[in-house]
């Protein structure tokens, strides 16, 4: 992953952005040391001269990204053969025991719990997570959550890409902040990229990642403006909960209500078609639903995520059920791995 100090314009810009393969995670914008890099409309652009300085290159996980150097830095080694999901050291399916936090989540709120957990306890001072936006329902808004009731409020998927990264600097400049950090693949990742490049001022106050499983994001404008509000006329504030389960769910006052999936694939975000990671195999633990109801299947992956889950489940936070071979659940995991994978063998980007 050597990528020296090479400018936007002969990387990113033409590897990544032109071939429609940046995701908008925000990383390069992060870590660009002469800030002049910006977000509009959820893609990078150069506000003044590149100097070169390197750093973009360094973080863009779409850019001279290899699995198998990132997977040795986190884990000492690679994943098996037999480990369609990456390298990890045990499964669960869990719940969290608070009332409050199943109301909200989106499965059996691990992601929430976990985070309550850790802040309760004093192992973390806040946690980057997603907020829905106030003016445009569902729109992620990344914020840090520092209270109970922040991370609450956070609570639920928001199907679009957040671009988290961007309050990294801010938020490790902060004394003694140790902070967990929730994000899809392709944001962990990001995350894992930059450590290993020894990127300390964007990730040195990160002590936990959360990674949540993923097949991708879709656009705002075409999930929620042209399909559910344009197509299906529905109001967007009416909108409790959207999950996508065989069908895409819709949660308002009046129950739930389900579409077919083939009808929002042209929704989804392209650049997701060049993403080979379903299940943030570069994360402490990974959590998603897979079909579930209620309950949310566990990767514990690192020695870090071991002991914030099982810490959790011992102080009450988590009810866990052991997951049994040959579970649905487990069958989909791999399924999807391995078909999102394919995404990356065909272009050859990992190492
Ligand atoms: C874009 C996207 C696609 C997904 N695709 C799948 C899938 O195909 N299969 C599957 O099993 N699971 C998928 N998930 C994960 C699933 O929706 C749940 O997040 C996961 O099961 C955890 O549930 P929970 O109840 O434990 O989480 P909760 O306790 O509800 O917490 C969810 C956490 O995720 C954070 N979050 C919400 N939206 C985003 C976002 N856009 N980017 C970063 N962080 C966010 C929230 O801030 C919160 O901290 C996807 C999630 C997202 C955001």
């Amino acid at each position: 992953m050597g990528t020296g100090k090479i400018g936007f314009q002969a990387s990113l810009a033409t590897d990544v952005l032109e071939a429609g393969r940046c995701v908008g995670c925000g990383a390069c914008v992060a870590v660009c040391s002469y800030i002049c890099l910006q977000l509009a409309q959820e893609k990078p652009v150069l506000v003044k001269e590149c100097q070169s300085c390197g750093l973009c290159a360094q973080a863009c996980p779409r850019y001279g990204f290899s699995h198998v150097a990132l997977e040795n830095f986190v884990f000492g080694r690679s994943r098996k053969p037999d480990e369609p999901f990456g390298v990890y050291l045990r499964l669960a399916i869990a719940q969290a025991t608070d009332g409050r936090i199943l109301q909200t989540c989106q499965d059996g709120g691990v992601a929430t719990a976990l985070l309550a957990y850790a802040l309760k306890t004093g192992q973390i001072s806040g946690a980057i997570a997603v907020a829905s936006s106030t003016e445009k329902p569902f729109y992620p808004r990344p914020m840090l959550a520092s209270t109970f009731e922040e991370v609450l409020g956070c609570a639920g998927s928001k199907y679009v890409c957040s671009p988290n990264m961007l309050l990294l600097a801010d938020v490790c400049k902060q004394k003694n902040a140790q902070i967990a950090f929730v994000g899809t693949p392709c944001q962990i990742q990001a995350i894992r990229k930059m450590q290993a490049a020894g990127l300390t001022r964007q990730t040195g106050c990160l002590s936990f990642l959360v990674g949540l499983l993923c097949s991708g994001c879709f656009t705002y404008e075409g999930l929620m403006e042209t399909y559910i509000h344009r197509e299906k006329g529905m109001d967007l504030r009416g909108i409790k909960k959207i999950n996508v389960k065989g069908k895409l769910l819709l949660t308002t006052a009046a129950g739930v209500i389900g579409f077919p999936i083939a009808e929002i694939r042209q929704f989804q975000q392209k650049s997701c078609g060049a993403c080979g990671d379903f299940s943030a195999e570069l994360a402490d633990i990974s959590v998603g639903g897979l079909g579930l109801d209620g309950w949310t299947l566990v990767i514990i992956r690192t020695q870090k995520g071991e002991e914030m889950f099982s810490g959790a489940e011992k102080a009450g936070f988590l009810r866990v059920k052991a997951l049994d071979t040959g579970d649905k659940a487990l069958d989909l995991l791999v399924k999807l791995s391995e078909k999102k994978r394919k995404n990356v063998a065909a272009e050859k980007v990992e190492g």
